[in-house]
């Protein structure tokens, strides 16, 4: 039975590039409005796992629901229609583009942006390939603000900033979570993670490994 409460439902998934199976069997649930973080080892499936539920590749075998919408072969624009917002790895901007050109791309008020960014209104003239990482990743962030997603998948969402950006983002997944949206974040750091997830998983070899207890998380070791 589909659980609406359930906002994202993996069960059973499988999923991989050609003949190689990455994800060996996912089961997961991320309740409506809460933060689940996960995190693994390089390698684990974690990009793997963001790429099917935004539709770049389809699970093998196996079920994704988002808000209870059986969402297997979507495509990633009738997903984003769903309310999914994805930050890729990567962060997903034109680099060759200015600031204030990224977010017009985003079709949605710049001031929203630039009031909770404001480094990012001092560089609305920037090209956003100039940028620093931690300015970058606040710009890819900033479609979150501006298309009001039901869903925010985040993969690597700390990789190579520093701590006070990291710092600022996690105080918007706070904001944003306190907003009602349900977020998945991949992430590198537990410590991190565990301040503001509801829920921590660990993914090993395509596998949940560990879920829930940050105990376990810990103790039981993520490589
Ligand atoms: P990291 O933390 O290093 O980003 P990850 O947990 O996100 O790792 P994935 O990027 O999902 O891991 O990769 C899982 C496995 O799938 C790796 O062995 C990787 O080499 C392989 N893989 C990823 N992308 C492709 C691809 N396009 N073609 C073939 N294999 C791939």
């Amino acid at each position: 039975m589909i659980d609406l409460a359930k906002m994202i439902e993996l069960s059973d998934v499988h999923a991989g590039y050609g003949r190689i199976e990455v994800l060996r069997g996912v089961s997961l649930n991320v309740p409506r409005g809460t933060v689940t973080a996960l995190l693994g080892p390089n390698g684990a499936g974690k990009s793997t796992l963001v790429k099917v539920l935004s539709g770049q590749i389809r699970a093998t075998a196996g079920h994704v629901h988002l808000g209870g919408v059986h969402v297997n072969d979507a495509p990633p624009d009738e997903l984003a229609r769903a309310g999914l917002c994805t930050i890729p790895e990567g962060r997903a901007i034109f680099p060759n583009l200015t600031v204030a050109e990224n977010l017009r791309l985003m079709r949605g008020d710049a001031e929203l942006v630039y009031q909770r960014f404001p480094k990012l209104k001092a560089r609305h003239r920037q090209l956003a390939g100039s940028m620093s990482g931690g300015e970058q990743q606040m710009l890819a962030f900033s479609r979150a603000l501006i298309t009001d997603p039901a869903v925010l998948v985040i993969d690597e969402l700390s990789m190579g900033l520093a701590p006070v950006i990291v710092a600022e983002l996690y105080e918007v997944v706070g904001e944003l979570a306190r907003s009602g949206v349900t977020m998945l974040i991949v992430e590198q750091f537990a410590e991190t993670a565990s301040a503001v997830a509801d829920q921590v998983v660990v993914m090993t070899h395509g596998e949940i490994s560990a879920g829930s207890d940050l105990a376990t998380v810990y103790f039981g070791g993520t490589s």
